[in-house]
């Protein structure tokens, strides 16, 4: 699927390998919560978030034995990190002596101009790009007071300013974040500052919080800027395992039809009294079922045979269930009827099929004929249960002809 919209053109940079920018695909990027000192630990969790769709990965680099750590992390890591850097300019230069592929900088927290100029030169030098993280929560207090409060036009003040000294120094691998926990200001943020800069801009939603509030948060403000075209990279912040949140980034891009479809999609209705099956249930383990099958196709769970298969005639793969049974359908055509409990797994065995030969093939290897016969047997029966009449049509169109005087 091609993503609907277009997207504003911004430089590229590279964190590592993985471009950003320029029109590059979007990218995943998530923060590590471990101590950074703890090699082994921070590791797992790295190839936890690689396993989930992250493409880039931030570590605290907060003190010299987290640099340290980082000297260790780097040359194991499947993804670039990029180390954030708090109070401490020394840390880093510290962070690039362990080799990482990026920095993060918060302008409210360095803000002596020699200090952020030391740190640029040495990045200039080893050709590494370095975020300007401004952060609402963290505004460097002159802005503050000039803007009367916290601004959208102070936190991108803000940025300018810092992209202002990197100038200075002839340095330009650079991004920007803008975030803020306010929604609305964030968005207004990352709207003013795309119209100054054609520096790749990282979206995020800061301190969002828990989900599943903190996922429609972070989801409201970074999905309305994709929308506009704006933004590069993103980050959900969510207090959660950061599992969660390079699920979510890349749940995002693959809906927005930003990034090539890696796991299955999986739609099912919300169900009502029609449903013949616990659908919650069987969409759940389903969801558990494909969780680690990395198959880029849309299935679907109805369920009912009335109205499932033509609801959901454009997924790949399809189940309803009718009269205690599971209707399979390829593409809206019936494959093949299996018990109701085996619906998951004739789930699986047929997306791995279609995986492998494609929808084609798969409606080709099956007893069409043989399948559509049950369904239309288990569909009229289903109608029958109801009643042809339901919602009492025939009545209702007599009383209706009363009150428009037909
Ligand atoms: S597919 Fe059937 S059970 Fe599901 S919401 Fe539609 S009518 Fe109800």
């Amino acid at each position: 699927m091609k993503a609907m919209f277009e997207r504003r053109t911004t430089k590229q940079i590279h964190v590592g390998s993985i471009p950003v920018g320029g029109g590059s695909p979007i990218t995943v990027q998530s923060m590590t919560t471990t101590k950074t000192a703890d090699v082994e630990g921070t590791l797992q969790q790295i190839y936890a978030l690689a396993a989930a769709g992250c493409d880039i990965v931030r570590c605290t680099c907060n003190e010299q034995e987290a640099a340290e750590g980082l000297a260790q992390i780097v040359p194991r890591s499947p993804l670039p990190i990029i180390a954030d850097i708090h109070h401490q300019y020394k840390m880093a230069l510290a962070a690039m002596e362990a080799g990482v592929a990026g920095l993060r900088l918060n302008p409210g927290n360095i803000r002596k101009p020699e200090h952020i100029k030391a740190v640029a030169t040495e990045a200039r030098d080893r050709k590494i790009p370095i975020r300007i993280g401004v952060n609402g929560g963290s505004l460097d207090p002159s802005l503050y007071e000039k803007h009367g409060g916290l601004t959208a036009a102070a936190m991108v003040e803000s940025a300018m300013q810092e992209m202002a000294y990197f100038h200075e120094v002839d340095f330009d691998l650079m991004k920007i974040s803008v975030k803020a926990s306010n929604v609305p200001l964030m968005v207004e943020a990352y709207r003013m500052l795309s119209e100054q800069t054609d520096v790749p801009l990282h979206l995020g939603v800061t301190e969002a919080g828990p989900p599943p509030a903190g996922l429609v948060k972070a989801t409201a403000g970074i999905a309305a800027l994709l929308l506009e075209g704006i933004g590069d990279t993103i980050r959900y912040s969510l207090t959660a395992d950061p599992v969660e949140e390079a699920i979510a980034g890349r749940t995002l891009l693959e809906s927005l039809g930003l990034r090539e479809r890696k796991n299955v999609d999986l739609i099912a209705c919300p169900s009502c009294g029609r449903a013949e099956i616990d659908v919650i249930d069987v969409a759940n383990r389903a969801m558990k079922a494909f969780a680690d099958k990395k198959l880029p196709l849309q299935i679907a769970v109805m369920g009912c045979v009335v109205n499932g298969p033509g609801e959901a005639r454009e997924a790949d793969l399809g189940i309803a269930a009718g009269n205690k049974r599971g209707h399979l359908f390829v593409k809206g055509r019936n494959v093949a009827v299996v018990p109701e409990s085996e619906m998951v797994e004739a789930l699986v065995e047929w997306a791995e099929y279609i995986n492998e030969n494609g929808t084609e093939a798969a409606i080709a290897r099956a007893d069409t004929a043989r399948a559509e016969r049950e369904a239309n047997k288990d569909r009229s029966a289903a109608l029958q249960e109801k009643g042809d009449d339901a919602n009492n049509a025939n009545e209702r169109i007599v009383e209706i002809r009363k009150v428009t005087g037909d």
